[in-house]
Parts: C-alpha cells; sequence; structure tokens
C-alpha cells in the first residue's frame, strides 16, 4: 500500500466512525476545521456560508443530538450546533490568477449500518459510531479528498497562483445544503469550480470526466388534517386525512408521461392514522420529482400540486405543503473546457468521458451559479468497485479510488494554474 493511500484511509476511516446525516454534522465539521486550521488555512463556518436551508431537522431533533454529545472545542461553536454545518477554507497565493473552488459535500445517510460480519467496516473496526447514520455514499472520502488537496495546496502555495477556495458543503442527500451556500455567495467570485462523486457505476481505476445528465429535482413534504371520529358509530362526523393521502399517491404516479423529455414522480413516504377503530384525521407523505430539464420538473411540480389540492378538496381535508429539498438540472455542457482537461489528464487515467449521472446532485446549483458569471465548472466521477449499492447499509468503496480521486483534482487544478 502507498504511504497516500494508507493515510487518505486512516483519514477516511476517522470520518466513516462520526457520520452524522445533513444539518447535524457537527463532529464532522468541527473534524475538518481543526484539521484545516492545522494546516494554516483562513476558514469560515456557521451563519456567514449559510442563507435559508431547505428540509432542516426539526429543533428538537438538534438539540436532542447536540445534548448527547461531548465537544471540547476552543472557539464558539454556537451557529455550528444550530445546524449551520459545513466549512469554507480560502488559500491566496497572493498572486494574480483564478479563483479556483473545489466542493466536496460531507453528511452521511440516515441509516444503521448494517452489523453484518463480513462488512469492512465491521472487520476492520471502523464502523459508524452513530445508530441512526452511516457514510453509504462515500461523502466520507469525499472529505478525505479534499483534506488531503488541501494539505497539497498548502504545502506549495509558493509555486501557486490565485486563490483556492475549499468548500465542505452539508446536507446533500435530499439536496438540501448546496442552495443555501451559493445563495451566501459562496461561490460568487469562483472561476472554476470542481466536484466529483466516488462510485455511481464506474469501475476502480477509472476517471469520469464531465458528468452530465444531472436532473432537476424538487422534494416536497406534505400533510393532510382532518377530523378523527369513531369509525362504527360516526364515521361520517370524520375528515379522512389518509384516504385523501392514499388517493393523492396512486394520481401522483400518473403525471409523468411527457412528450420533451424524462420525468418521474415518487411518493417515498406515507404514514397516516392512530388506531383501527378511528377515522384518521392526519397524514404525511415525502415526495419527489424529477425531470430532465428545469422546465419539465417545473410542469411536473404544477401538476403535483393540482393532484395535492384536488385529493384535499375530494376528501374535505386540510393540506400543507413544506419543500424539503431540490435542486436545478444541469445541462450546459461546455465540450471544449472538458476536451482541455481531458487532453491533460488522458495519458495518466483511464479515462470515461461525459459519463451520465441519471440522477439528481445539488453540486449543479454551483455549477449553474458559477457558469452564470461566466466561470467554467467541470465534474468528476471517482470510479470505485461498491459492495453494494449507493444507500445501502452495506456500501463500501475501494480505498484506491481516493489517491486516484486527489491525483485527478491536483492534475486539474495544475492545468487551470498554468
Ligand atoms: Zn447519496
Ligand atoms: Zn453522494
Amino acid at each position: 500500500m502507498t504511504e497516500l493511500k494508507q493515510k487518505m484511509s486512516e483519514m477516511r476511516r476517522e470520518f466513516h466512525q462520526i457520520a452524522e446525516p445533513g444539518w447535524l454534522e457537527f463532529q464532522t465539521t468541527f473534524k475538518i476545521i481543526q484539521y484545516l486550521e492545522s494546516l494554516g488555512y483562513e476558514v469560515e463556518f456557521g451563519k456567514k456560508i449559510h442563507s435559508e436551508r431547505m428540509g432542516l431537522p426539526s429543533e428538537e431533533t438538534i438539540k436532542k443530538y447536540v445534548d448527547s454529545l461531548s465537544l471540547d472545542t476552543d472557539y464558539d461553536p454556537g451557529e455550528i450546533l444550530q445546524g449551520y454545518t459545513g466549512v469554507v477554507a480560502i488559500l491566496d497565493t497572493k498572486r494574480e490568477g483564478p479563483t479556483t473552488g473545489i466542493r466536496l459535500d460531507i453528511d452521511a445517510n440516515a441509516i444503521e449500518e448494517t452489523h453484518d460480519k463480513e462488512h469492512r467496516p465491521n472487520k476492520e473496526n471502523f464502523r459508524s459510531k452513530n445508530s441512526f447514520a452511516m457514510h453509504a455514499c462515500g461523502h466520507d472520502g469525499h472529505i478525505t479528498i479534499g483534506l488531503t488537496l488541501a494539505k497539497w495546496l498548502m504545502n506549495n502555495k509558493a509555486k501557486l497562483k490565485g486563490k483556492f477556495k475549499l468548500i465542505f458543503q452539508p446536507a446533500e442527500e435530499g439536496v438540501r445544503g448546496a442552495k443555501s451556500m451559493v445563495y451566501a455567495g459562496v461561490v460568487d467570485h469562483v472561476d472554476y469550480l470542481l466536484g466529483g462523486h466516488i462510485g455511481l457505476g464506474t469501475k476502480s481505476g477509472v476517471l469520469g470526466l464531465g458528468t452530465r445528465d444531472f436532473l432537476a429535482t424538487s422534494k416536497i413534504d406534505v400533510k393532510f388534517k382532518g377530523v378523527s371520529s369513531h369509525a362504527g358509530a360516526s364515521p361520517e362526523l370524520g375528515k379522512n386525512a389518509l384516504l385523501a393521502a392514499a388517493s393523492c399517491a396512486l394520481n401522483l404516479h400518473t403525471l409523468t408521461q411527457f412528450g420533451s423529455g424524462m420525468a418521474r414522480v415518487n411518493v417515498g413516504v406515507l404514514k397516516a392514522g392512530t388506531a383501527k377503530n378511528i377515522v384518521p384525521s392526519q397524514a404525511r407523505m415525502e415526495i419527489e420529482t424529477r425531470g430532465s430539464n428545469e422546465e419539465l420538473n417545473q410542469m411536473l411540480m404544477s401538476k403535483v400540486n393540482n393532484v395535492i389540492k384536488g385529493s384535499a378538496k375530494t376528501f374535505d381535508v386540510e393540506y400543507e405543503i413544506m419543500q424539503a429539498g431540490g435542486a436545478p438540472a444541469y445541462d450546459s455542457h461546455d465540450d471544449e473546457f472538458i476536451n482541455l482537461v481531458y487532453e491533460y489528464l488522458k495519458d495518466e487515467f483511464k479515462i470515461k468521458l461525459a459519463p451520465s449521472l441519471g440522477g439528481s446532485e445539488d453540486v449543479t446549483y454551483m455549477m449553474n451559479r458559477v457558469e452564470e458569471n461566466g466561470g467554467k465548472s467541470i465534474h468528476f466521477i471517482f470510479g470505485s468497485d461498491l459492495k453494494a449499492a449507493h444507500h445501502n447499509n452495506k456500501f463500501d468503496f475501494d480505498e484506491d479510488t481516493l489517491p486516484m480521486a486527489f491525483k485527478a483534482l491536483k492534475q486539474t487544478i495544475k492545468l487551470l494554474n498554468k
């Protein structure tokens, strides 16, 4: 094993053990800050790097988690503990040149890691210590790639020009965190934005370059509120929220027929009712839509709104729709720029050009904003043989991916810094 791989694996395993879901990345954020400061970085965190946050956990959930931690920091952690998680680190070489942003997502998934003895984190003793969270998407690897790059940048400061901005973004799962940072101006002066993700169907040793087909998506939570009553004696006095939600779910799944592109809808959660003999007064749904472009996703969302409204009307219940997340599509594929990077990297890496994401990722908020401001962006897939699919409780990636991803970003930076 190379020294680099060993160091990166060790770091990844430390972050794996403190897996925390979106907006609750407290220990993760502290650890990132601590490392960056030890390298001599100027760091920004808390409210300064955020605007309105989508899909925030309840105050109760945040408080419960804060209370369970024994934190020891030498600065005021106040805003971080209110869910303003994530970190931005800036390196200014003081020489004229472009500002390069590198975006890394840091959150885990809200699932419990498997107890299967064959699962490597169990075998090699780095299982998540948080029963409610697991790094099942590889973001522990992304943090490690970012911090390793941070170290390289600092060590090579004298040879570099311009500014570097390492953006450790919270709450990517459920596409919530990027918008908050973008609207706080985090990428406003970035000329080049680099993003990337481990795995995603690309094999170990292969570097996906210039990822395309990022779908637009919206995530919403819906509540139906009716009136409960005795199911035997006086059902007519009840207003049935469960039926409204059930009818709504079936009708939503009929909406995705569009001639102009691909669209999807999914009712992922439906919870309703309290007991067999009571007409249910409450129902809650979690819904997502996706579309191959922004316009399609918007059209679909307006139909979704109509169905929710119509279902509420049919069953005479009240409803409430809350936005829980969202990300735009990314379809401004810049072939010229991608080819430039390709030409520079092609001798050193086995490259898959323009791989399809076929999903959603809120890095698109950042990529779009940088391009709107006249900058350029590129997204990589760091190929990795996976033990189970993303978001599965047996997910694990090939740690050889870590040094490859670091090198790919480092080389791209060298090119952009020429
Ligand atoms: Zn994920
Ligand atoms: Zn992910």
